[in-house]
């Protein structure tokens, strides 16, 4: 924001320039020019660089039209409805899916099925919270090399503990 003010400068710019400011979040070459691409396909839907619009229309339909734009998955729309617009959502990123998965809570790896069912099953006024804690939870305990499974609080209701592994 602070390199680009605008959604026009944004759009304008070198995709070069826009990789440099956002290097520190990462893949930064292939988000700078999936921004410039998305904002385009905004400002062309929408008639203006603004999303409001979906503020008014139900969770599935914000995420048909977010999944729709360039580069954008089931997680990122989650993301863009839970941080952008407030409302309830369960984003299953690759930490989410894997605490989630060791714990035994799903028999399947794919993060879409994953988000759809916690989004059905979980109320949804914790939707949000939720997510925030797995994240957390995941990087304090349950990282994805050697888990802090002697000192994690879920141990004794874990199948991947049971199991005995140790990755
Ligand atoms: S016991 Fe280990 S594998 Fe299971 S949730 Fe806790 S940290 Fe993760």
């Amino acid at each position: 924001m602070k390199r680009f003010p605008t959604w026009d400068e944004l759009v304008q710019a070198d995709s070069r320039e826009i990789a440099r400011a956002i290097a520190p979040g990462g893949l930064a070459n292939n988000k700078a020019p999936r921004l410039q691409q998305i904002l385009k396909v905004i400002r062309d839907q929408e008639g203006e660089f603004s999303l409001n619009r979906l503020g008014e229309v139900s969770r599935d339909e914000a995420y048909a039209y977010l999944t729709s734009l360039p580069g954008v998955g089931t997680k990122t729309a989650a993301c863009v409805w839970a941080f952008g617009f407030d409302k309830p959502a369960l984003p299953v990123d690759t930490h989410v899916g894997r605490v989630l998965i060791r714990l035994g809570l799903f028999d399947t790896s794919d993060p879409v099925k994953i988000q759809k069912a916690l989004e059905e099953a979980a109320p949804s006024e914790i939707q949000k919270d939720l997510h925030i804690l797995l994240i957390e939870f995941g990087r304090r305990f349950c990282t994805k090399r050697k888990p802090k499974c002697a000192e994690c609080p879920l141990a004794a209701e874990c199948n991947y503990r049971t199991r005995g592994e140790t990755q």
